[in-house]
């Protein structure tokens, strides 16, 4: 996916954010994932597995996030996830998502979803950095 189409989805989500941060002053990732049908589940999961997208028959999402993360790389992982649904992943043939610290074992054109995932979560955190909670 080009560079400047998952820009674009970042300034469609930045509004939002901005939206959100003016009513709360503060934007929780995990409450934005919700309302576009991403539920968070924090849980303890294999070592090594950062966390799991699962897409659901009702077209909502259950990720489940691995619960000795915390912090901004917590919030990194989450916008990785959030980014495979908002780029329409799912759509394009991913089953499900299995975010781990070694990306190197995956073929092709999975690679490509995880290059454009990790490219989605840099510049969503690099432009939200301001508003966007890391707790
Ligand atoms: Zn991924």
């Amino acid at each position: 996916m080009k560079k400047e189409l998952i820009r674009k989805k970042v300034e469609e989500i930045m509004k939002e954010i901005e939206d959100y941060y003016k009513l709360s002053g503060t934007v929780d990732l995990q409450a934005l994932a919700l309302e576009k049908g991403v539920y968070i589940h924090n849980s303890k999961v294999p070592v090594k597995i950062n966390a799991l997208t699962i897409p659901l028959v009702t077209d909502d999402f259950v990720t489940i996030i691995n619960s000795k993360l915390r912090g901004r790389r917590r919030i990194y992982v989450l916008a990785h996830e959030l980014g495979h649904v908002l780029l329409g992943h799912y759509e394009k043939g991913l089953e499900a998502s299995a975010n781990l610290d070694d990306h190197k074992v995956l073929k092709q054109p999975l690679k490509n979803f995880e290059r454009d995932a990790d490219f989605f979560a840099d510049e969503l955190l690099k432009t939200g950095k301001k508003y966007i909670s890391t707790h």
